[in-house]
């Protein structure tokens, strides 16, 4: 984001005297002396305002490996800690989830404060794939397999639901264990998904969400993401 927006965002500058903070040299991103007001800020800037740092970026994208008995809500509950609270910055109030996973589900997490792009990963409409690891409780013989994958990729009704789900890719790496990539996010969705078929996920874990993958994140860990990744939504 600009220099200027930030500025706005993480202080109670207006937009005009943010420009004349800068224009007047009192604000550095890493260490230099900035005065022009359009200068790219990311979430990697150290930006300060007459020495004092200005710990809040505006726009924060971050990746989460989420492990198992934590909530994907803004507080903690009785039993479960948020995710939010694994992160330990500033502000966590004004994020938010970008596509929310069960207590018992692992992996990947996305967490942002821009609207927009949460918008991007989550509709159904934009078509952003959610790849998870589902193992069952009941092995498939491979005829029961291949009725699964057609079933799943034509779409079906769920239990009181009004619309078929969207195409998914079903694709068995055991006969109890299976990836699935889903375009929506419904409550619960993999697990119903699975239930209607007479089998019980009994642990799921979401390894990517569109291009992006957890790679060599371990549970708990985060990072923000790098603009590239940004952009890929
Ligand atoms: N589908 C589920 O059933 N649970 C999740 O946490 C995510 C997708």
């Amino acid at each position: 984001m600009r220099l200027d927006k930030y500025l706005c965002e993480s202080t109670e500058f207006t937009r005009k005297t943010a420009k004349m903070a800068i224009a007047a040299g009192d604000v550095e991103i890493d260490g230099v002396v900035v005065t022009n007001p359009a200068t790219k800020v990311t979430a990697e800037s150290h930006v300060q305002f007459r020495g004092a740092d200005l710990g809040v970026v505006g726009l924060r994208y971050i990746m989460l490996n989420k492990p198992i008995d934590t909530i994907c809500s803004t507080v903690d509950s009785e039993d479960y800690q948020s995710v939010l609270s694994l992160l330990e910055i500033e502000k966590p109030e004004r994020l938010h989830i970008a596509g929310r996973l069960d207590a018992d589900t692992t992996g990947m997490v996305l967490i942002t404060d821009d609207g927009k792009w949460s918008h991007r990963v989550t509709s159904p409409k934009k078509a952003c794939g959610k790849t998870y690891l589902a193992e069952l409780a009941e092995p498939m013989d491979e005829a029961a397999q291949a009725e699964a994958i057609e079933l799943f990729e034509q779409g079906f009704m769920l239990k009181s639901e009004d619309k078929p789900t969207l195409p998914a890719q079903l694709k068995f790496i055991h006969p109890d264990y299976a990836e699935v990539t889903v375009m929506e996010g419904r409550y619960h969705q993999v697990k119903r998904m699975f239930a209607a078929i007479g089998n019980k996920v009994t642990y799921l874990h979401r390894a990517q969400i569109g291009e992006l993958d957890l790679a060599d994140l371990e549970p708990c860990e985060w990072r923000y993401l790098t603009q590239d990744e940004v952009d890929l939504f």
